[in-house]
């Protein structure tokens, strides 16, 4: 019998990365949930070639027979009987409901969509726990941290180190990034990604969500996470033990290998498609540490981090727009590290125990955030 998949977001860079994972792995899983934002033609070419029991198009009118529309397409997908793992491909805070329907369903959720974890470690978690679900992380650092714990009790692991590639401003003046374009930042140097964590990778606020991502899944204290610059993202984290010996995870940076680890953890499969490791072409890795000056926002989100409650949460929903707005040319891009600290600034962190609270401080961040970054 094979396993049956809901992809949401899957019309994204991590959606169809994990169609090219299941079109090797056919005999071990089988699409059972399709589900996208706006791109229906896409949707529709996925849904005719995987024929998925269900399809959902959040914002339109999908011609697909008997598909669901609208947010709550999500949850729908996500909860259904004929899927064991939700692969969360969405981006930003639209994924966290599904996440959370889909953990106090019981199911596993290979979960890429990290902002839901930042906003609301806590409730994700604690879904996870009373409804016999289960977290993977896709997302490569924590997969890679993932790999190189299993099997060991939480008591021998002392620290993580995640790798940033730097982005493409690494070699940068701080004068210059602010002013950088939208073509710039989207210039990624190793990785093809949807637009948002792209950005998010040329800020460091991608590794600043990723540490909070990684406190929640491995129950590690924040200096306990650690970051390091990697400009050639080889390695993916390193772990070290308690008795100091350290592992890490390599290999070229493809998202293939940990959306498939994620499907099948703890167990691993033969994948004929994967492009093999090769040392010498992976050439001499180098590792630096994180410039403050050149990435104001890193700092910021380690800081709401370690406030905790819902400042995770302001920082995420904050960065969001701010993300959206230079995107569109609204904001140059120094403004987002600044329209981010402003809507700290501004906000008293509260109890993050309760969705309620959780959507309340998103909806206030947002709006703060419009008003600093165009003022
Ligand atoms: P993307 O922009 O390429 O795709 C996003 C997907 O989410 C699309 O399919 C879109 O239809 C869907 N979506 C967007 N808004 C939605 C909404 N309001 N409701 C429902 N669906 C919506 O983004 P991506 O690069 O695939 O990233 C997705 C997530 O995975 C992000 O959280 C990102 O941080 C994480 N991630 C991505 C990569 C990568 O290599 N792309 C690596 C690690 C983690
Ligand atoms: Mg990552």
């Amino acid at each position: 019998m094979s396993v049956g998949v809901a992809i949401l977001g899957s019309t994204g860079s991590i959606g169809c990365s994990t169609l090219q994972v299941l079109a090797r792995q056919r005999e071990r899983f089988r699409v059972a949930a399709l589900t996208a934002h706006s791109n229906a033609d896409l949707l529709e070419r996925q849904a005719a070639e995987w024929k998925p029991a269900y399809v959902g198009l959040v914002n339109g009118e999908s011609r697909e027979q008997g598909a669901g529309s609208g947010a709550s397409c999500l949850v729908e997908a996500a909860t259904r009987a004929d899927v064991a793992i939700v692969v969360n491909g969405i981006v930003g805070a639209a994924g966290l409901e599904a996440t959370l329907a889909a953990l106090r369903a019981g199911k596993r959720v290979a979960l890429a969509n990290k902002e839901a974890l930042v906003m609301a470690g806590e409730l994700v978690t604690r879904a996870a726990r009373e409804g016999g679900g289960e977290i993977v992380p896709v997302d490569s650092e924590h997969s890679a941290v993932l790999q190189c714990i299993t099997g060991r009790r939480p008591t021998e692991l002392e620290r993580l180190i995640l790798t940033a590639s730097g982005g493409p401003f690494r070699t940068w003046t701080p004068e210059r990034v602010a002013g950088a374009t939208v073509e710039e930042a989207l210039r990624h140097p190793t990785w093809r990604m949807g637009k948002k964590i792209t950005v998010d990778s040329a800020t460091l606020v991608n590794k600043a969500l990723e540490v909070i991502e990684a406190h929640f899944l491995f129950a590690l204290p924040y200096p306990a996470v650690e970051v390091v610059v990697h400009p050639q993202s080889v390695v993916h984290a390193f772990v070290e033990f308690v008795d100091g010996s350290v592992l890490a995870q390599v290999g070229f940076p493809t998202m293939e290998l940990p959306i498939l680890y994620a499907l099948t953890h703890p167990e691993r499969v033969p994948d004929a498609g994967a492009r093999r490791f090769d040392p010498v072409a992976a050439g001499s890795l180098t590792f630096e540490p994180v410039r403050p000056d050149l990435y104001p926002a890193y700092g910021l989100g380690r800081a709401a981090a370690v406030a905790g409650g819902t400042a995770p949460a302001a920082f995420n929903a904050a960065n969001e727009v701010a993300v959206e707005l230079f995107l569109e040319g609204r904001i140059r891009f120094g403004r987002i590290a600044e329209t981010i600290a402003r809507v700290l600034d501004a906000h008293r962190p509260g109890d993050a125990g309760s969705l309620a609270a959780v959507l309340a401080t998103d909806a206030e961040a947002r709006r703060l955030a419009r008003e600093a970054a165009c003022s």
